[in-house]
């Protein structure tokens, strides 16, 4: 087919590049809402903390000569030494990171950022890196909240971010499989649009939706806010074909599911670059909706709303969107960002949508409106859900304003068995309250549901008193912790990265950590591939 890039469409598609000190558009940036200020002032003594402008960034450590080499390998304007692309690639967006910009700390900055075209391009680069020791970090959408971006540069020539920006295209569509193969620069707006062309969709919302990338889905087993109706992203990966410094790999490209031995699609997704590049993901696609109604439903207590979910999850009438704010999260209005300070609804919030045909929605919406009301919740109309719909992506934009008046915010996630899901509900909000003392607010949402399971979303606010990255390292030391010892998985969804590398072990083991280590030194011998993340 005819690749079309998302700018054949709309220019207006692309975002602009996010400063190194924020998250998402600058035009974007506001200062605290009101409702938000006169919330967080009876809590927190409120500062003033901006950030660092124009903090250099530490000069290339790269040799003359390995960039003359890379700009033969790509072409020269495609080798990018400027301090602007440079620190716009430092780390990625979590909490640790954009406070450790804003004190003017660059030192991860890559040495030089290369920009390949294709999937050839990617492999000429590989080959480069290992016969000259250079790390490669894979770089999509830059939205990484677990240390992703961040290579360990002890033993090599430099470090080199892989800008996969300019693979961008929808590269086939196979409308009668309902299969489509994406480019993996392609951030989430993009790929809908394109597939939007032919009356498609993909249907994967996570909050970051605006700015990620299809690699980085794929590379971090990323879910998102319709997990419930259409799935996490790696359950609609069909197929993908990755550039590795040993060579290329193309895995699913055959079949929709075979019995070839283990899959080996499972290698690569939730890899975070460090087995090999993404170059292409075929994905399901389905038709763009044709209904989307959203609605809020009240329940007397996180519990009896946790249960509820479970009886729709176990009795395989999940609707496409189900989330459950508790108790302290619909007090303060946060599954309605642009609403908090408001005045909460009282007891705990689930946000229920449904996607899909019009006799199709009201068929799930007439059974699970049944199930909800036998089981106490109380409907709360269509104006909870949409308001949520509405400010979906707004929630990171505050996370900027609070940081600006010296507050401490961060979000984390876990999951665990339905059987499990008080005890660890109660113990990461005891370890964060513990290790950031009185005045802490932990909030927490159930994110998303399976039959047999959840994943809960914690939301911290904190004082940042003078040191704001010591405090919360230590608050999120005793969170993993907690998770660990209550039997959770240390992600969800957020991945594992550098922030969550020391507690995989306790969740696969040292023979599975073996097996990781094994597949690394046949893909990628000389180790360059995003030294440091994911692998203990
Ligand atoms: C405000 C905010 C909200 C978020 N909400 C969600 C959410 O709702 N759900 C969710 O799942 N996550 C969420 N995240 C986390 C993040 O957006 C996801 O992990 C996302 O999948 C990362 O995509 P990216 O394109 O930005 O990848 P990057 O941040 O660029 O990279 C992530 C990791 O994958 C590697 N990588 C990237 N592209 C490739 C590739 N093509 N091949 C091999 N390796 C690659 C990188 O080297 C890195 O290790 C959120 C993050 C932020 C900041």
């Amino acid at each position: 087919m005819n690749e079309r890039q998302p700018e054949e469409l709309s220019p207006s598609l692309r975002q602009p590049e996010m400063p190194v000190t924020r998250w998402g558009d600058p035009a974007h940036a506001a200062p605290l809402p009101d409702g938000v200020r006169d919330l967080v002032g009876l809590v927190f003594s409120l500062g003033d903390t901006p950030a660092k402008a124009d903090v250099a960034v530490p000069a290339p450590a790269l040799a003359a000569d390995l960039l003359d080499g890379l700009r033969a390998v790509v072409g020269a304007d495609n080798v990018v030494l400027d301090d602007t692309a440079r620190r716009q690639r430092t780390r990625g967006k979590s909490t640790p990171d954009l406070l450790r910009q804003r004190s003017g700390d660059l030192s991860d900055a890559p040495d030089v950022v290369v920009r390949p075209g294709d999937h050839d391009d990617v492999q000429a680069v590989l080959d480069y890196a290992a016969e000259h020791r250079i790390a490669v970090v894979p770089f999509g959408g830059g939205t990484s909240v677990t240390g992703g971006l961040i290579a360990d540069r002890d033993g090599f020539a430099g470090v080199l971010s892989l800008d996969l920006g300019r693979m961008r295209s929808l590269l086939s569509l196979d409308p009668i499989s309902a299969t489509a193969t994406l480019g993996p620069g392609l951030r989430g707006p993009e790929a809908e649009a394109l597939l939007g062309e032919h009356g498609l969709m993909l249907g994967h919302l996570p909050q970051s939706f605006e700015f990620a990338t299809i690699g980085g889905f794929a590379a971090t087993r990323s879910s998102g806010q319709a997990s419930a109706g259409y799935g996490r992203f790696d359950s609609m990966v069909v197929g993908l074909r990755a550039a590795t410094p040993k060579g290329e790999v193309r895995l699913g490209g055959t079949s929709p599911s075979n019995a070839c031995g283990p899959d080996l699609r499972e290698l690569f997704l939730g890899s975070e670059g460090a087995f090999g590049v993404i170059t292409e993901v075929t994905v399901r696609v389905r038709p763009v909706p044709e209904v989307k109604q959203y609605e809020g439903w009240q329940w007397p207590s996180f519990e009896a709303g946790a249960d509820a979910m479970r009886t729709l999850a176990q009795g395989d009438l999940l609707p496409t969107v189900l989330r459950l704010s508790d108790e302290n999260e619909t007090a303060i209005n946060l599954a309605r960002p642009d609403a908090i300070g408001g005045e909460g609804a009282g007891g705990c919030l689930m946000i229920v949508g449904y996607e899909g045909t019009p006799s199709a929605t009201a068929a799930k919406k007439a059974a699970v409106t049944e199930v909800l009301t036998g089981l106490g919740g109380t409907p709360l109309g269509a104006e909870p859900g949409t308001a949520w719909a509405a400010g979906r992506f707004n929630a990171p934009y505050l996370r900027d304003s609070l940081l600006d008046v010296g507050v401490l915010v961060e979000t984390l996630e876990t999951v665990t068995f339905w059987s499990n899901r008080e005890r660890l509900y109660g113990a990461v909000k005891s370890a964060l309250e513990g290790a950031l003392g009185e005045g802490t607010m932990v909030l927490c949402h159930v994110s998303h549901v399976y039959a047999t399971g959840c994943s809960l979303y914690f939301t911290v606010a904190s004082a940042g008193g003078e040191q704001p990255l010591e405090r919360w390292l230590v608050a999120k030391k005793a969170a993993n912790d907690a998770i660990v010892a209550s039997g959770a998985s240390i992600t969800h969804h957020h991945a594992v990265g550098t922030d969550h590398r020391d507690w995989l072990a306790p969740e696969i083991g040292d023979l599975g950590v073996d097996v990781l280590r094994a597949v690394k030194r046949e893909l990628d011998p000389t180790g360059i591939l995003n030294p440091g993340v994911l692998i203990p």
